[in-house]
């Protein structure tokens, strides 16, 4: 299985990529949890990531882009991975179509978990109190709503013209979140 997984900050994908990857047995590829392990080892991947993320601002295209392809091309994601936080440009999907082609490799399905806007303010914003990452200040939160919206909402559309995608409710528990996601990937699964 080749999956993406999408949704706006907040939306839960971190929680429910780990599921998903070890119901279909594929690495579940985080960017931002990349970014993070990078930001904490001071690399200077971390070093330049840090001050895009603190502001709430992608990573430019071209440092995420390299990060990427390097990982996918690691032996475990070579029958299939789940991308959490990726793509979320034209110009990732652009890329991301590439690395594809030239292994000759196609997507199943891209999920996209939808919320209501203000839920996920709030969810951000308890998030803040009880594991305090650095870009979850109520400012930060708000502008990341906003860049979501203008760059990476539009892929939603690119993806449903091509058929993959998979619009899944992401309000409520968490349980039942993941219900109405295996529900619909196990369909694909199977075919
Ligand atoms: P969120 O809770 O906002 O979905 P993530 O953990 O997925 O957070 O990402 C945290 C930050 O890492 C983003 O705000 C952004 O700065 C950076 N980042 C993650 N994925 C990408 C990407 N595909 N392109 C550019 N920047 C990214």
């Amino acid at each position: 299985m080749r999956l993406i997984l999408m949704g706006p900050p907040g939306a839960g994908k971190g929680t429910q990529a780990a599921f998903i990857a070890n119901r279909y047995s594929i690495p579940a590829i985080s960017t931002g949890d990349i970014f993070r392990a990078n930001v904490s080892q001071g690399t200077p991947l971390g070093v330049e990531a840090k001050r895009y993320m603190d502001a709430g601002e992608y990573v430019p295209d071209e440092v995420t882009n390299s990060m990427v392809r390097n990982r996918i091309d690691e032996p475990d994601a070579a029958s299939g991975f789940l991308l959490d936080g990726y793509p979320r440009t034209l110009a990732q999907v652009k890329e991301l179509d590439e690395m594809l082609g030239a292994s000759g490799d196609r997507l199943d399905a891209v999920a996209v978990l939808r919320c209501d806007a203000e839920e996920l303010v709030a969810r951000l914003l308890h998030r803040a109190q009880t594991d305090g990452r650095a870009d979850d200040t109520e400012d930060v939160i708000r502008h990341r709503q906003e860049v979501y919206r203008e760059q990476t909402a539009p892929l939603i559309e690119v993806y449903r013209e091509r058929g993959l995608l998979v619009e899944i409710d992401g309000m409520g528990e968490v349980a039942d979140v993941t219900k109405r996601i295996v529900a619909a990937l196990d369909k694909i699964h199977q075919n």
